[in-house]
């Protein structure tokens, strides 16, 4: 494959189906993009690339090209960054293995907050293990959608501004390994590194450039720079970063169905940078439409 490619419909680089904290099964979310007028789209849901299978399917039965990817959890300090991947080697030893660690943290974490949680409102962890599937990665969505269940809030966006916030004292961080050690296993397995939403806490907490630098070198491929979590003035400040560093820049939905307000396809990413990631992606193939 080379560039000469020709992507039909927009392409949308960042979802997530019930895997992890999405509302759709994987068959069901490649047919909402498709039904969404997405040409492309990619499966990246958190620390897992169990979709992948029923995604594929789908993508071939509605005819739209699917590339496989995973939002990576890793932490810097006290910050949780996520990096997107894609075309990576699902069977690559390096990726298995830290990925079973985080969801393994992940579960306890979530059964730690659950314990302080339920002693001042109604809410078991078999509350939280309703809202999942077996081998779902368990959020703190997965916390929320229990609370919505329990009607002790409306929403899940509502228990992410209230309980779930790290103000309200229910809070508990997971391991998470660190974000360079996250683009070394991705390159390593074949696939390609995107650095997602690096704007979520404000153009005043952006990545030190230093570090980024770091990340560049071990072969960061680009910056999710068209998210709706990065506002106007970072978005500026990252596109100079991109420039400078010789970043691609990418633009998707981070789509969780019913979770989040996010829609297919409010930001979409160039077809020459599609090229770009095929080209470099070594560990699996797209499914083209
Ligand atoms: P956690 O990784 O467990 O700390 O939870 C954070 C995750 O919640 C991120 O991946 C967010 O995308 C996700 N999330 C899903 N739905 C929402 C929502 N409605 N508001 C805020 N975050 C959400
Ligand atoms: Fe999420
Ligand atoms: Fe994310
Ligand atoms: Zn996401």
């Amino acid at each position: 494959m080379n560039a000469e490619r020709r992507f039909v419909g927009p392409i949308d680089l960042h979802t997530h189906s019930r895997v992890s904290d999405g509302t759709e099964t994987p068959g069901e979310l490649i047919r909402a993009a498709h039904a969404a007028g997405l040409g492309t789209v990619a499966l990246t849901d958190h620390d897992s690339t169990t979709g992948w299978s029923e995604a594929s399917a789908a993508a071939r039965e509605v005819a739209i090209t699917l590339i496989p990817g995973m939002e990576f959890s890793t932490r810097q300090g006290y910050a949780s960054v996520h990096l997107l991947a894609y075309l990576f080697d699902p069977t690559d030893a390096g990726i298995i293995g830290e990925t079973a660690r985080i969801r393994e943290a992940r579960h306890t974490r979530a059964e730690a907050m659950v314990a302080r949680i339920g002693a001042d409102y109604a809410l078991t962890w078999d509350d939280v293990l309703a809202q999942t599937t077996p081998g779902t990665t368990i959020g703190r969505p997965h916390i929320a959608d229990a609370l919505v269940a329990r009607g002790v809030v409306p929403t899940r966006s509502d228990a992410f501004e209230g309980i779930l916030h790290w103000r309200a004292g229910y809070y508990q961080p997971h391991y998470a390994p660190d974000p360079l050690h996250a683009v070394q296993l991705v390159r390593a397995a074949g696939g390609v590194p995107v650095l997602a939403h690096p704007a979520t806490r404000g153009v005043g907490d952006l990545m030190d450039e230093a570090r980024l630098a770091e990340l560049v070198e071990a072969g960061l491929f680009g910056l999710e720079l068209d998210h709706r979590e990065n506002k106007p003035e970072a978005k500026a400040r990252l596109a100079v970063l991109a420039a400078r560093h010789g970043l691609f820049v990418t633009g998707s939905s981070d789509y969780h169905g019913a979770g989040k307000p996010n829609r297919l396809g409010e930001n979409t990413t160039a077809p020459e940078v599609l090229d770009a990631i095929i080209a470099q992606g070594a560990g699996s193939a797209p499914i083209f439409a």
